[in-house]
């Protein structure tokens, strides 16, 4: 596991520093509804160990990340999502500034709910 980095919220949230609404937990991920949602469902995914974005993704985090994307599914269901296919749900990776990416600890987006959401 790699050091926090002091400066990330996320990697505070991960030791319990700032607290979080959590939807999972496990020894490398971290799941927790989004503090500003612009969907009815509206969840986070992290790894616990802090990467910044994708662009700092190698072949060493490949396990990782599947586990994540097969999760991925599995929550929004559980969060209240609806069944694909009149339902689903969005996934989003923001990466850069170019990617509208704020915090720049890797996270997966899960929206879903019924429409309209505030953006997107
Ligand atoms: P980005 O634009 O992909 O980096 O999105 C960062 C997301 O983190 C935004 O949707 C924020 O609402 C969310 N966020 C920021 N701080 C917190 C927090 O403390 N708890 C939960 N979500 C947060």
């Amino acid at each position: 596991m790699s050091t926090p980095d002091p400066t990330c919220i996320f990697c505070k949230i991960v030791e319990g520093k700032i607290p979080s609404r959590k939807v999972y937990e496990d020894d490398e991920m971290l799941v927790f509804h989004d503090i500003n949602p612009w969907a009815p469902v509206h969840f986070l995914m992290i790894p616990k160990q802090h990467i910044a974005s994708m662009a700092q993704v190698n072949d060493s985090h490949q396990a990782l990340l599947g586990r994540m994307m097969t999760l991925a599914p599995k929550l929004a269901m559980q969060e209240g999502c609806r069944p694909y296919p009149e339902g689903g749900f969005r996934i989003a990776i923001n990466t850069g500034a170019d990617g509208r990416q704020e915090v720049h600890h890797l996270h997966i987006h899960v929206f879903g709910g019924p429409r309209p959401w505030a953006k997107g």
